[in-house]
């Protein structure tokens, strides 16, 4: 049986100059890429390193310097490198001038940030549209204007409209063209991802689309190729299902705590089925970070307005706001009822390890609740401090692991960093002023603790070790 028509694993066809474009070989093409933070500095700077000519625009000015300066703004493992190797290449630059990157590339990008309205709790879709007029005014010869920005079905169809508008002679085409990548597995993501989903309508901008994505293709990564507006929603479901998935396996872990079952085992369990997959299964203190919080929100506002209610996913959104609630209660009852007045020693601050992206992290919930019990926090994470000093308060930063632990009444582990999943424990014994550790993310095994002597409290490991 074929393979679906829609779905395409063969090599593309040759030659975007065959068909008329610009590119200046015969696969490397001139890209622009509009905003440069997570998605669209890693994105921008993987199609450099496929060969593609990249020119990021910000309109930051500070952060466009820093990046011209060699200063990478972000923490993504093995970015750095990479775009140095890029920028010597001469195929990577950064530019605040939308007129110095826009004209004669072949696409262009719009990679700005689509954060969730104070107002409605519906994606803000501002920079998206004043990027877009910007792009209007710059654009010559034939261009494909491409989505990456995670937006609500028809905003494709409005950046359309837009730029129309702005330009009635423009040459243009608007595809979607949702991006996967995960911060802290950024370059791995993009450069080996399990699909490309592209939503655009006619052969010209499709022909663009194959001829950027070549160098992935061609190790079978499977195009998709669909409807703008079914590209636009394929992102929201992914996300939405990922986080229906985490929140699945954060309620079992409660269940596992009631009747003395092992979640860690649950998941495996589970998880060997091919059905249902190993991967977001793990037990923790919730999800948050860039995207599940804000697309889930997103995605249950338009459900409800074309009357087409999301139960499951608002159902998600609850029990995900309640996990942290009931995280800080854990923590307090570990502690044996009240922690007014007590030391806590904090490991990890951002939403996951590997990114210093404190967007919607578990900690900024749970944290503020620990700290309105009467805790005082001490708190140290590898690479998301900077960060979230700009949104914890009263929090006694240190520089490095093992400092959090002196005389602390007890350790929290609120995100699985590698380098605290080897501390020594005879050394944290020594530090802490009572041998308890709080274990958000299952990272130590239960019987090295035990055999270490520690009070352990563990997420859906019914067995809590010692006693306080
Ligand atoms: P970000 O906030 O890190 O970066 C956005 C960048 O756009 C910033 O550098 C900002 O200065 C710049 N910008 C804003 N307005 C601009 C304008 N008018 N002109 C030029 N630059 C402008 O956001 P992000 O995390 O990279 O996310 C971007 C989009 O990708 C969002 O829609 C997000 O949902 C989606 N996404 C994010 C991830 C992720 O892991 N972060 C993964 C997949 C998809």
């Amino acid at each position: 049986m074929g393979a679906p028509q829609s779905i395409e694993q063969s090599e593309p066809p040759l030659a975007p100059r065959a068909q008329g474009f610009r590119a200046k070989r015969e696969y490397t093409m001139r890209i622009a890429m509009i905003g440069t933070g997570y998605v669209g500095l890693v994105t921008g700077t993987c199609f450099a390193d496929l060969g593609h000519e990249v020119i990021c625009v910000d309109n930051d000015a500070g952060k466009v310097e820093r990046l011209r300066n060699g200063e990478i703004p972000i923490f993504e493992p093995g970015l750095e490198d990479m775009v140095k190797h890029n920028v010597r290449s001469k195929r990577l630059s950064f530019t605040t001038s939308y007129a110095d990157a826009v004209p004669d590339c072949e696409a262009v990008f719009i990679a700005v940030g689509t954060p969730t309205k104070e107002t409605d709790g519906s994606a803000d879709l501002g920079a998206v549209y004043a990027v877009a007029k910007e792009i209007a005014k710059h654009l010559k010869g034939y261009t494909v204007v491409v989505d990456k920005s995670t937006v609500p079905v028809g905003t494709g169809a409005e950046v359309d409209a837009i730029i129309r508008a702005a330009n009635p002679n423009a040459q243009f085409d608007v595809a979607s063209n949702p991006e996967f990548l995960r911060e802290g597995s950024a370059i791995d993501d993009f450069m080996k991802p399990d699909r490309v989903v592209v939503g655009l309508e006619g052969e010209r901008p499709k022909q663009v689309m194959q001829a950027l994505y070549r160098p992935i293709t061609l190790h079978e990564t499977p195009m998709i190729y669909t409807s703008r507006a079914t590209a636009e929603l394929t992102k929201y479901a992914a996300n939405a299902f990922l986080a229906t998935k985490v929140t699945f396996i954060n309620e079992i872990a409660d269940i596992c705590e009631r009747v003395g079952a092992d979640v860690q085992d649950v998941s495996r369990g589970i998880g060997l089925d091919s059905r249902i997959g190993p991967k977001f299964l793990q037990a923790g203190a919730g999800f948050g970070g860039s995207c599940f919080p804000k697309d889930t929100l997103a995605l249950t506002g338009t459900a409800r307005k074309v009357g087409a209610p999301t139960l499951i996913v608002e159902a998600v959104m609850e029990a995900n706001n309640e996990r942290k609630r009931r995280m800080a209660k854990k923590i307090i009852a570990a502690c044996g009822g009240d922690i007014k007045g007590k030391t806590l020693g904090i490991l990890g601050v951002t939403f996951k390890p590997n990114t210093d992206d404190m967007r919607d992290a578990p900690s900024l919930d749970i944290i503020p609740l620990l700290q309105e019990a009467g805790a005082n926090v001490r708190a140290y994470d590898p690479e998301g401090m900077e960060e979230a000093r700009k949104y914890l308060d009263d929090i006694e930063w240190v520089k490095d692991a093992y400092s959090v632990m002196l005389d602390a009444d007890a350790l929290l582990v609120l995100t699985e960093w590698n380098e605290f999943r080897v501390l020594d424990f005879a050394r944290i014994k020594s530090l802490l002023k009572k041998p308890l550790i709080i274990d958000l993310r299952n990272i130590y095994s239960l019987s090295e603790v035990a055999t270490a002597g520690f009070v352990y409290h563990s997420v859906g490991r019914d067995i809590v070790l010692g006693d306080i």
